[in-house]
């Protein structure tokens, strides 16, 4: 196993708040591994996602039923004009568009919206994610108003489950047509199959990392009875083979997967990064690009910090933490 070698490396447009993503990589008997839990993760909500760079490290994945994988391009909370470019140079069938950008409006979501339905044409799909920005009454007014551009599904339109059964109970009775998908209501939640119990989702979004590894995921699909897209966790490419690895062992797979996000970095550790070509990723062999490691090897502060962070994160595992 190599020492893991703390990275830093920084996006191409503010997304999710940050402007820069740090982590932990390092080889082991099985393969590279990420461990790049976001900065407001804390405590045992780490476990999981050191569990997911230990089986990439150390166990591998099980066996791929596809040998590719079709993607969506995602679009951050920009203009317009940055917004039809993006959506068009990324080659892809499907664009996921974020919404519900703390300072901007819904006049802003709708010109978002409608210049990536007009980059992708009517065949194209276009969904939409909200990151839990919206109250019940915010979301059905957005809804209403994006329902027209001809929406795939909208990804945790508000924040807690209880709100997105409202919203889905809501959505139907106002005849408007768009389906819910559940993604920080699963991977941060204490029981994910909360979603299925108050039927408050008609998608499973599910995240290799905070889910607790490949395998986790799957028993998650297994369990949680909705159909299933596997997203990134804004990785470098080592992270996004994990979710390859999820999305190409999944029985079904019925819409493009999220993992077409290291276009969001501006550089990566790969020499061949995965981002899409004509909308599909290869599930293949992987290799860090020793000079390409060193090229973004954090800061010594930031390594230290990291270091840190992993340290106390096996000792919360040790101790059983985030197991169930
Ligand atoms: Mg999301």
């Amino acid at each position: 196993m190599t020492v893991p070698t703390a990275y830093a490396l920084p996006l191409r447009t503010r997304f999710r708040g940050i402007l820069e993503r740090q982590g932990l990589v390092w080889r082991g008997p099985a393969g590279w591994a990420e461990w790049s839990p976001f900065l407001d993760y804390d405590g045992d909500e780490l476990v999981p996602w050191l569990r997911a760079a230990d089986e990439a490290a150390e166990q591998g994945w099980p066996a791929p039923r596809r040998d590719r994988v079709e993607v969506n391009s995602t679009v951050p909370a920009v203009g317009p004009e940055h917004a039809h470019r993006l959506a068009t140079e990324a080659g892809c069938r499907t664009a996921k568009v974020k919404v519900a950008e703390r300072g901007q409006t819904l006049a802003d979501d709708v010109a978002r919206v409608e210049a990536v339905r007009d980059a992708l044409g009517p065949d194209g799909r276009v969904r939409v994610d909200a990151n839990g920005g919206w109250s019940v009454d915010e979301a059905g007014r957005a809804l209403a108003a994006l329902a027209p551009f001809g929406l795939e599904y909208a990804e945790q339109p508000c924040a807690s489950v209880e709100e997105l059964a409202d919203l889905r109970r809501r959505l139907a009775r106002s005849g408007t047509d768009v389906l819910v998908a559940a993604d920080e209501s699963i991977r941060r939640a204490a029981d994910p199959y909360r979603v299925r119990a108050l039927e408050a989702a008609d998608v499973a979004v599910l995240k290799v990392q905070p889910l607790g590894g490949v395998r986790a995921c799957l028993e998650i699909a297994e369990r949680i009875g909705l159909p299933v897209v596997v997203s990134s966790a804004l990785e470098t490419s080592v992270g996004i083979r994990a979710g390859l690895a999820l999305a190409a062992a999944l029985p079904e797979l019925p819409f493009a997967c999220g993992l077409n996000t290291v276009r969001l970095l501006a550089d990566d550790l790969v020499a061949a990064p995965l981002v899409a070509v004509d909308g599909v990723l290869p599930v293949g062999a992987l290799d860090v690009a020793p000079e390409a490691l060193e090229r973004h090897r954090a800061p010594d502060a930031v390594g230290a910090f990291w270091q840190a962070r992993l340290v106390q994160t096996r000792a919360r595992a040790a101790a059983g933490a985030g197991r169930g």
